[in-house]
């Protein structure tokens, strides 16, 4: 059983932290937030004041911060000197491949193997220990990480070197962005054509239109009794992380030159939506917007 320091023990990061001690695991947590800290505490963790002190006699550092600012400041603001060459670090948080491949060299050059291990699943996946995990870095690194990344998650795929989980996660967000953008947008057309919703659900979810946006996460009431939608589109996934994850991916797209021009306009779709207010609502809940403009 290892000691883990867990940096950044929020809506992911506390009940990841939970399963690893549910594991047999101990946890040594630092969050900013006394709130988020004090509720891995009541579930076993330790607690320490910063980052490094949480670092220091740990076997493993995760980390499950907001954005890549946060975890350069974690991992080059000093944790490197509070820990012993050698140690394993795996950041699980969502952030842009360039930063991602920065903080693997830096902790390369000073001897410690690391992965970047994005997850998918959201706050119920990462409750259940669900998660699907995309994880970039050496194969020896990724070998050490895996058997704890079991204990949080389900899935976890190998996606290549330094920074791949990131491409796979940002890539495959990307995805879910325009196809969400795609189904609402026919869902209004077939509102205008007097097409009956169900209707089209019950073609679509077995022609050629269907995707997870249609079958899981069906922007309209009805159809999915489990989606948002049903729920005044309480999240599930905010609009803000979507716009998060599409802002990842325009920016890696700016950087390699590829052309990403409808990821560009399903992007302005969750920035308008997110400007309108509705930050906090999930993403599938663009429908309302994309109805409001119809003539
Ligand atoms: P969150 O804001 O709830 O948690 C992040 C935590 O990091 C907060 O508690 C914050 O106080 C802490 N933090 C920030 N800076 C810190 C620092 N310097 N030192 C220590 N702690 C610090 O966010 P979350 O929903 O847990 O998401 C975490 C990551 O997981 C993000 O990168 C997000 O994009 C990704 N993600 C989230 C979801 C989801 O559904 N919430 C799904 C997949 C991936």
């Amino acid at each position: 059983m290892a000691n883990i320091a867990f940096i950044g023990v929020g809506n992911m990061g506390n009940p990841m932290a939970r399963n690893l001690m549910a594991a047999g695991h101990t946890v040594t947590a630092f969050d900013i937030s006394a709130d988020f800290l004090a509720r891995v505490a009541d579930a076993g963790a330790k607690t320490a004041g910063s980052a490094a002190e949480a670092a220091s006699g740990a076997e493993v550092v995760i980390t499950m911060l907001p954005a890549g600012k946060h975890v350069k400041d974690v991992y080059l603001g000093g944790l490197f000197d509070a820990l012993e060459p050698g140690k394993l670090l795996i950041d699980c948080s969502t952030i842009d491949v360039a930063a991602a491949r920065e903080v693997h060299a830096a902790a390369a050059e000073k001897g410690f193997p690391m992965v970047d291990a994005p997850v998918s699943g959201g706050v119920g996946g990462a409750e259940a220990a669900t998660l699907t995990f995309m994880v970039g870095g050496a194969d020896d690194a990724v070998a050490s990480a895996r058997p704890l990344l079991e204990k949080m998650g389900k899935t976890i795929v190998h996606c290549g070197g330094a920074g791949n989980g990131q491409a796979a996660k940002i890539c495959n967000n990307m995805m879910l962005g325009i196809q969400m953008a795609s189904v609402a947008e026919a869902f209004v057309l077939a509102e205008k054509l007097g097409l009956d919703a169900q209707r089209l659900f019950d073609v679509s979810s077995t022609a050629s239109g269907q995707c997870w946006s249609l079958t899981t996460y069906c922007p309209v009431p009805g159809p999915v009794p489990t989606s948002p939608a049903n729920r005044e589109y309480e999240p599930g996934f905010a609009a803000a992380l979507m716009l998060k994850d599409m802002g990842l991916a325009l920016a890696a797209a700016k950087d390699t030159g590829a052309d990403v021009s409808v990821a560009e306009k399903a992007a302005s779709l969750y920035q308008d939506y997110s400007d309108a207010g509705q930050a906090g609502k999930d993403f599938s809940g663009i429908i309302n917007l994309i109805r409001d403009r119809a003539d």
